[in-house]
């Protein structure tokens, strides 16, 4: 991180990032703070439409949050940091994390939503891939909590991640109603896109399903229609 070398930072930066969960890590890196604070400031490492220097801004802020996380006797979690100015937390790669568990991926038209956990204090988080000149991904806190009538495929997962979400989304106080269209597109893609590969299990599914979908869609459409 204080080579001045654009690649090697990129990359030191890249492996902080990524430790952003492991206390053992980051913990290491707290005495050498102000060096590579020092070392970075101003220096310049490109970047088209988002500036690469998130690559040592991002890890000192990261530093900073694990020293106050020791100082505060922990009264915060690591995983606060997923809502922080880093906006390229693959939610792929998160998962391998051993604290934090990648419950549920719902296939999108040109996004993926994943539903993950943190095992460190039980938060819950909703991610989609998001395009825009470039790639970046959308992490939310997940609320909402149902609980299905059956619940044994890999289907009735990202059924009930979507229903969760949507129910999170309605909630005034999580504030993520701007984003209602886009969940009611990706629920819609998600049921047709099982019509479609999962023919063999799909009638069974919608027969949980079915009922619980139709009332998701018509409390968000109500929602819309309300805000026009
Ligand atoms: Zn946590």
């Amino acid at each position: 991180m204080t080579s001045r070398d654009v690649g090697l930072i990129r990359k030191s930066g890249l492996d902080i990032i990524n430790n952003s969960q492991n206390e053992d890590v980051i913990t290491l890196l707290i005495a050498h703070r102000d060096d590579i604070y020092n070392a970075t400031r101003n220096f310049d490492l490109g970047g088209a439409f988002a500036t690469n220097n998130r690559f040592y801004e991002f890890p000192i802020e990261i530093i900073d949050f694990h020293r106050e996380l020791i100082l505060s006797n922990n009264t915060k979690c690591t995983c606060d940091l997923y809502f922080k100015s880093y906006s390229d937390f693959d939610p792929n790669k998160e998962g391998e994390n051993p604290t934090i568990e990648l419950f549920a991926k719902g296939i999108g038209d040109y996004t993926n939503v994943y539903g993950l956990k943190c095992n460190k204090c039980e938060s819950r988080f909703h991610v989609s891939e998001r395009h825009y000149h470039y790639g970046w991904y959308q992490w939310h806190p997940l609320v909402h909590d149902f609980n299905p009538p059956k619940y044994s495929t890999e289907a009735d997962n990202v059924l009930k991640l979507y229903v969760d979400i949507i129910y999170t989304a309605l909630d005034e106080k999580n504030k993520q109603k701007n984003e209602l269209s886009f969940h009611l597109q990706n629920i819609k893609y998600y049921v047709n896109w099982l019509k479609t590969n999962e023919e063999r299990i799909y009638d069974d599914i919608m027969e949980t399903w079915n009922d619980i979908i139709e009332k998701t869609k018509s409390d968000l459409n109500r929602e819309l229609k309300n805000k026009v």
